[in-house]
């Protein structure tokens, strides 16, 4: 730690604030305006009040530098395509004719007009929209937007920052417009693109900006020398420019690795690097480059994506180091706080003790702001943060919700037999075959039935008092009762309750789990104006009581055909969550797993005989980082197999995944020993099980042969040509007939037409099976 003040004055800065406002203005005004309930002048106005408030909170919490250009009505990937002028073609007419309407065209699509496709943000659960880019696209400068922003933060008397996407981040998450072909790669068009960024730059001195920020978090993944050699050469090129302000790189949600060398060699004046725990490894990688010399360290101490408060004194101890490897050491969160919530202070609901260890977006800036205070003018100026800040970490270290002795008693007590079945599969195949009597190529579904106006309505009135816990009941249990013998009549195999009483697939574990928390305001941006309210895993997992067995075993007896249990797997109900930072995330999996687990025996001891644990988040956790997958994917793995290898032989477990791409990980998909997977399909026409049977996946799955994610009714013909192709590559035995998801979104009407055509198909494709083996008999 330091005590003495660093020479420069340090500066305290984050590099983006959430968007929507306290209160969630900016989403109620442009929902507003795609309604025509609010003027396009009104939006305008609600957008720079907030802009301006943010400032102000930002500067009055002591941040001694803004970002600008971070605002958007949507994405900031979107402003950045505008910016460069990469409009699709099918665009063009609709932004000619209005930029507000022709930008959200962009982002939602018309009537006529498919907007740009949608994907994660890095490892992140927010949602960017692609560029399409092709050997014909011309880019031009449109700096209006940052111009503008810029502006209103310096007539505000701030220092302001201009932060962009950088072009190789741009190029590199862009893929080839429709009609381009599919190899074209988007980094090709860097000569273009620099012109236009230099044109930017210049508009932004202009404009008065002493720095500009380019983000470049596509560089802290692993990045081909190619790639590498893009980024010199683009920071070269743009080092050079003369009509530029001075720029900060910043390389944010972890290890810059090669990178770094490529940029410290660079002529840009200043880099943002990631110093928590994910980017920890930059620290003796900066040194080992020789530090950056006369340049700007931006230094991404405060964790900018989770909603814990920081450690000062560690944060100190790197500050520390950091003073001797750079010119200038700055203060800054390690990325945009868009990625939490506003205010800690707003959770009223939450006990003050434990409300202490959250820091969301305000609390955050003001821990950067006492951090570059401690750095500049020694650690004596801030001794009372700093007793603030040990006393809350003492106060979560030892707090029962976090340290649970039987909880971790028995974490400590598991062996891996406890995450082995006790059978190898082809016995538990036969047992599961004897037990279940199912046909060849079996119909399931994924869990969810419509979620219907009705079911909201329901949850509402028990919300606002005006139907009791009995009432709301007897409409769950209709709803399971209707979509039985629904499933009954349209002839489906294994049937399943239809999860009517789950708000959500993770929120409605996480309300029933102790050492899950639930926020009132935790809004975060998932795209656009959709924001969700992740629950916090703070403390140590227990399940007090069942939590699906009732309505599992209502389901069950209503009918002779067996009911899938439905559950949401470890990972998945990490990834979609704020997860706690003082452990590892494998040693939190595992708690969760062991919960579930309970769960899982408690709905075999019930009578349940197939169990679905649905992992829909497991590829996207991925790390960004080939050489962390391995350990990634053990935990992971380990968790699922934890959760599940407490049944009986004849116990049929059931995964769900939703993705089509899924080639990487697939031996892990293997190591789940699930006994059936379902898988989405529908879409890339089987691919997944070619893949499978490429990689020679012994047990069954059931590649979607109905893609939900669209209101269009397959026809029977169609699905069975898919179950062909199926066929075709995992055998009639294993072979099951699913759709790519569940059907919470989807409409009554297309969802027993859609049914009614799968079960139809499968009935099909099971007569020709059955006359190929006659005529093999006969012949
Ligand atoms: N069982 C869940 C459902 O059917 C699975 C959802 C998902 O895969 N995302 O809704
Ligand atoms: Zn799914």
């Amino acid at each position: 730690m330091t005590a003495e003040p660093a020479a420069a004055a340090v500066r305290a800065t984050v590099y983006g604030y959430p968007r929507q406002g306290a209160n969630r203005e900016l989403k109620k005004a442009i929902e507003g305006y795609w309604k025509g309930r609010v003027s396009a002048d009104a939006l305008r106005t609600t957008a720079a009040d907030l802009r301006r408030s943010n400032w102000r909170e930002l500067a009055d919490a002591g941040l001694t530098e803004v970002p600008t250009g971070d605002f958007s009505y949507y994405d900031h990937m979107l402003d950045t395509s505008v910016m460069l002028g990469a409009i699709p073609d099918r665009h063009r007419e609709a932004v000619a004719a209005d930029t507000l309407d022709g930008y959200f065209a962009m982002a939602r699509g018309t009537q006529d007009v498919a907007p740009l496709e949608m994907t994660k943000w890095f490892d992140t659960n927010y949602h960017y929209l692609v560029p399409e880019l092709g050997p014909d696209t011309v880019f031009a400068a449109d700096s209006g937007k940052q111009v503008a922003e810029l502006t209103e933060a310096l007539a505000l008397g701030l220092t302001a920052r201009p932060v962009l996407v950088g072009p190789i981040t741009y190029l590199l998450l862009a893929k080839p417009a429709p009609g381009v072909a599919a190899d074209f790669e988007p980094l090709t068009l860097l000569d273009r693109l620099l012109p236009v960024y230099a044109e930017v730059l210049a508009d932004l001195r202009a404009a008065g900006a002493e720095w500009v920020q380019l983000d470049e978090p596509a560089l802290v993944q692993d990045r081909t020398p190619a790639e590498l050699n893009a980024a010199a050469r683009a920071y070269r090129d743009l080092g050079a420019l003369t009509d530029r302000s001075k720029l900060l790189v910043a390389g944010y949600f972890g290890r810059l690795g090669e990178a770094l060398q490529v940029l410290a060699a660079s002529p840009v004046e200043g880099l943002a690097l990631d110093f928590t725990d994910s980017g920890a490894a930059n620290l003796d990688d900066l040194a080992a480059v020789g530090g950056l010399p006369g340049k700007r360290l931006v230094a991404g101490v405060v964790n900018g994506r989770n909603i814990w408060i920081n450690d000062h004194q560690k944060s100190l101890a790197t500050l520390g180091t950091l003073l001797g490897l750079a010119g200038q050491v700055d203060v800054a969160a390690s990325c945009s706080l868009l990625h939490v919530p506003y205010d800690a202070a707003a959770e009223r609901d939450i006990d003050p003790e434990i409300r202490g260890w959250l820091a969301f977006a305000r609390q955050k800036t003001t821990e950067i702001a006492v951090l570059a205070r401690g750095l500049s003018q020694g650690t004596d100026a801030i001794g009372a943060e700093l007793a603030a800040n040990r006393a809350a970490l003492a106060s979560r270290a030892n707090s029962p919700l976090t340290r649970d002795p039987a909880v971790r008693a028995r974490t400590a007590a598991v062996t891996d037999a406890d995450g082995r079945r006790a059978q190898p599969y082809p016995e538990r195949a036969a047992a599961q075959r004897a037990q279940l009597g199912l046909p060849v190529l079996p119909t399931t579904t994924i869990g969810s039935f419509p979620q219907t106006d009705e079911l909201r309505v329901a949850r509402a009135d028990l919300r606002a008092g005006r139907i009791d816990a009995a009432g709301y009941e007897e409409r769950i249990k209709d709803e399971i009762r209707e979509v039985i013998s629904f499933q009954e009549k349209t002839g489906v195999d294994v049937l399943v309750h239809g999860e009517p009483e789950r708000n959500d697939m993770v929120q409605y574990f996480a309300e029933q789990l102790t050492g899950y928390l639930a926020t009132q305001h935790g809004w975060v941006q998932s795209y656009g104006t959709r924001y969700v309210r992740p629950p916090v895993l703070a403390g140590d997992i227990s399940r007090p009581e069942p939590m699906t067995v009732r309505w599992t075993s209502y389901a069950q007896a209503q009918t002779d055909r067996p009911v899938k249990g439905m559950l949401t797997g470890p990972v998945t109900m990490l990834a979609w969550s704020f997860v706690r930072d003082d452990q590892p995330l494998g040693e939190t999996a595992r708690q969760v797993a062991l919960a579930l687990r309970d769960e899982v025996n408690d709905l075999e001891a019930a009578g349940t005989s197939v169990i679905q644990v649905d992992e829909p988040a497991l590829r996207e956790t991925l790390p960004l980082r080939a050489a962390e997958h391995a350990a990634y994917l053990d935990w992971a793995t380990e968790s699922f197999r934890l959760t599940t290898s407490g049944v009986r032989p004849d116990t049929q477990i059931h995964t769900h995944m939703c993705y089509a791409e899924f080639g990487d990980i697939v031996q892990a998909i293997d190591d789940l020993d699930a006994d059936v997977i379902s898988l989405e399909a529908a879409r890339s026409h089987m691919q997944v099980a070619d893949e499978l049977a490429e990689h020679g996946y012994p047990r069954e799955a059931g590649p979607g042969v109905w893609d939900i994610h669209s209101p269009r009714v397959p026809s029977a013909e169609e699905a069975a040509g898919l179950l062909r192709k199926g066929l075709a590559a995992i055998p009639a035995e294993r072979l099951w007939v699913n759709p790519d998801c569940g059907l919470k979104t989807r409409g009554w009407a297309e969802t027993r037409a859609s049914l009614e055509n799968l079960v139809a198909a499968a009935r099909d494709v099971r007569a020709e099976l059955a006359e190929l083996t006659d005529g093999t008999a006969k012949g």
